[in-house]
């Protein structure tokens, strides 16, 4: 009970009734945390900036049994310009609402914090293709959360000759132990795997895949989070 200072990226809001609305953030050693922001949504409000979807801000929220209520908010990235441009606009909707689905409440989430901060700032800044951030997101935010394995044989821990990918296993599989239903990975795959489980969040933003392996990657993810997580969001086909 009491005061306190939250920092952190916006990933959900919902309306509430005329001038108030819930917001979801991802706050720096807290995690995912929901706020109430009251009258946010009044013109007049001093939270109405802050308070929405991608604002990176420092609120203060008074903290009640079970809820926190917002009092007040300093908006320190707003993230502008990815609503200026519809691709960017709807991949950046769908890594919020990934990382909403992905973290669990009350556990720090500082990672996938810095992950998130990462990859909207690449795309806002247009420095990589808007779904080329969403698949290395996805990527990380997997071998974050303990999901995604080194791209070796997962049999034997081969990494020589060619690899392949098995859906239902969820795993890497050399030549010798790869399974009938499992594909034969895209050599850029396999380094952007390599690329992505070596290097810290701040650096995983650093390469481009050709179209053709970009799609063998998207496949990839979104096939595992369906089968190993559950996961299959809307919003990550909204722009296609
Ligand atoms: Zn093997």
């Amino acid at each position: 009970m009491g005061t306190v200072k939250l920092q952190g990226i916006v990933i959900g809001e919902r309306i509430q009734g005329e001038s108030n609305k819930q917001i979801v953030v991802l706050a720096k050693g807290v995690g995912r945390v929901l706020l109430s922001a009251r009258g946010a949504r009044k013109a007049k409000s001093k939270l109405l900036a802050a308070a929405q979807l991608f604002c990176y801000a420092d609120f203060v929220a008074y903290e009640g049994r079970g809820f926190y209520s917002v009092t007040q908010a300093e908006l320190l990235n707003s993230f502008y310009a990815l609503r200026t441009d519809m691709e960017k606009l709807a991949e950046a909707v769908y890594l919020a609402e990934l990382t909403d689905r992905t973290c669990p409440e009350g556990t720090e989430q500082d990672e996938i914090l810095a992950l998130l901060y990462y990859a909207l700032t690449v795309m806002e800044k247009g420095i990589l293709p808007p779904q080329m951030v969403s698949r290395i997101f996805e990527l990380k935010l997997l071998q974050i959360s303990g999901f995604f394995a080194p791209p070796v044989c997962a049999v034997c821990g081969s990494e020589d000759g060619r690899l392949f990918f098995d859906w239902q296993e969820g795993a890497f599989l050399c030549e010798r132990h790869h399974t009938p239903g499992s594909i034969l990975l895209h050599g850029a795959v396999r380094r952007a795997a390599a690329f992505v489980l070596g290097h810290e969040v701040r650096q995983v933003f650093g390469f481009n895949l050709a179209p053709d392996a970009l799609q063998q990657l998207e496949n990839l993810l979104g096939g595992y989070m369906e089968i190993h997580m559950g996961l299959k969001l809307k919003s990550r086909h909204f722009f296609r």
